[in-house]
């Protein structure tokens, strides 16, 4: 079976082409500057990468040169869009109602509609890549997979938030947490690695990235997680701030006169890492800038890192316990500093690195990252949210046949 996976943002779209034969993945690329101008870059393992800059005026255009692209003699990897069985999408938001990845329908495509007010940034364009592949391969089956579904058991003391009722009620404000594909996918790996059953673990699962989140998973389920109404609840990320007292944005607000767009715009897009250093979003160059001195550097990231102790220390009080530890996304598969700075004083639950293990691990693969006889294992998972995706779709699409 070929499954195609597409992961459409505001002004992109990544794309990957899986075997699921072999779990490959035969072609992937990522169209970006979709609105605004248009670039493709188009790559398959053992042969160059192709990129063209191209007219993108919408996500619908872009899928159109995709699938040219797929099926080319020169780049392509397959002969006819008729040999992609089913297609996945990456959608942020499946509400309260959808609670499991599901085959897309007039009616799944309403419900997602009807989020937008709730999902502005990221509703649109999944809808988009949606109503783009119904319009160019009406026939092939396609699923969506949810950043929230993975948290649709979650309790709700856990998601109800202490304001007055009818906000959650008449508006549907709650925790709906995010980046569930990736914890779902890596608390599984974690298990597999560990060699236990999920059933039988309580796991903290830190995805830490450009944006992240901290999920608490016992025994396979999400029972709790950092993000909240939006991706922007939870530890500081590269530019969103992460929680903060709410009074002092209504205090920004007054005092500064902002608007309500001038404000998220400060919160999602100027603070964080980049708004504390003044100097970057990215991890490495604050990282760079505090080794050599930079107090504002140096701040971020232990605000960063704090952060993240005080969700794993939470969790773990919400469990009644922690078997296993993961890192995951772009700083927790890469930055060695960041896990010995969020790992360090806690062997108190049970968590101990081996510092050797933490700075020389191997990349692109499970690597145990815990000293020898630690209460709790830790370990380094790569996410695949992509492939996740994939072998949702796989299952849910061979259904439909
Ligand atoms: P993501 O959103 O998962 O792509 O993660 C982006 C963050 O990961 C940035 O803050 C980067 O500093 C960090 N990152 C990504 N790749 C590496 C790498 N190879 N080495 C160190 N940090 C990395």
């Amino acid at each position: 079976m070929k499954v195609l996976v597409l992961n459409a943002g505001s002004s992109s779209l990544k794309y990957q082409l899986f075997n699921m034969e072999s779990g490959k993945v035969t072609a992937r690329g990522l169209c970006e500057r979709i609105g605004a101008g248009g670039a493709i870059t188009h790559k398959r393992p053992g042969a160059d990468d192709f990129s063209e800059q191209i007219d993108l005026p919408h996500h619908g255009v872009a899928l159109k040169r995709v699938l040219e692209l797929l099926t080319s003699a020169e780049y392509g990897v397959i002969k006819s869009t008729s040999e992609i069985d089913a297609i996945g999408h990456r959608v942020a938001h499946g509400g309260e109602l959808i609670k499991e990845s599901s085959i897309i329908t007039e009616s799944v495509i309403k419900h997602l509609e009807s989020l937008v007010p709730i999902n502005p940034l990221h509703g649109p364009p999944a809808i988009a890549g949606i109503k783009a592949c119904v319009e160019l391969m009406p026939s092939t089956p396609q699923v969506a997979v949810f950043d929230t579904s993975f948290y649709s058991d979650i309790e709700d003391f856990r998601y109800v938030y202490p304001i007055p009722y009818e906000f959650y009620e008449k508006d549907h404000i709650r925790r709906y947490g995010f980046h569930g594909t990736s914890h779902r996918y890596v608390s599984a790996e974690l298990a597999k690695a560990i060699g236990k059953p999920i059933e039988e673990l309580k796991i903290v699962t830190c995805h830490l990235g450009n944006g992240s989140s901290i999920t608490a998973v016992d025994g396979g389920k999400a029972i709790d997680t950092s993000m909240g109404f939006t991706p922007q609840e939870g530890i500081a990320m590269g530019t969103r701030s992460g929680s903060i007292d709410p009074s002092v944005v209504t205090y920004i607000m007054k005092t500064k006169g902002y608007t309500p767009e001038e404000m998220d715009d400060i919160l999602n897009k100027k603070s964080g890492l980049l708004g504390v250093s003044g100097i970057s979003n990215d991890c490495r160059n604050v990282y760079s800038a505090a080794l050599n001195g930079d107090h504002r550097a140096e701040l971020a990231l232990k605000i960063l890192t704090n952060g993240i102790k005080k969700h794993i220390g939470a969790y773990a009080a919400e469990m009644n316990g922690l078997d296993a530890l993961a890192f995951t996304a772009g700083i927790g598969e890469n930055q060695a500093n960041i896990r010995e700075w969020v790992c360090d004083n806690m062997d108190w639950l049970g968590i101990e690195i081996d510092k050797e293990k933490n700075e020389n691990f191997t990349r692109g693969i499970p690597f145990d990252i815990s000293a020898e006889g630690a209460r709790v294992k830790t370990w380094i998972i790569p996410t695949d949210e992509e492939y996740m995706i994939a072998i949702d779709t796989q299952r849910i699409a061979s259904k439909q046949n």
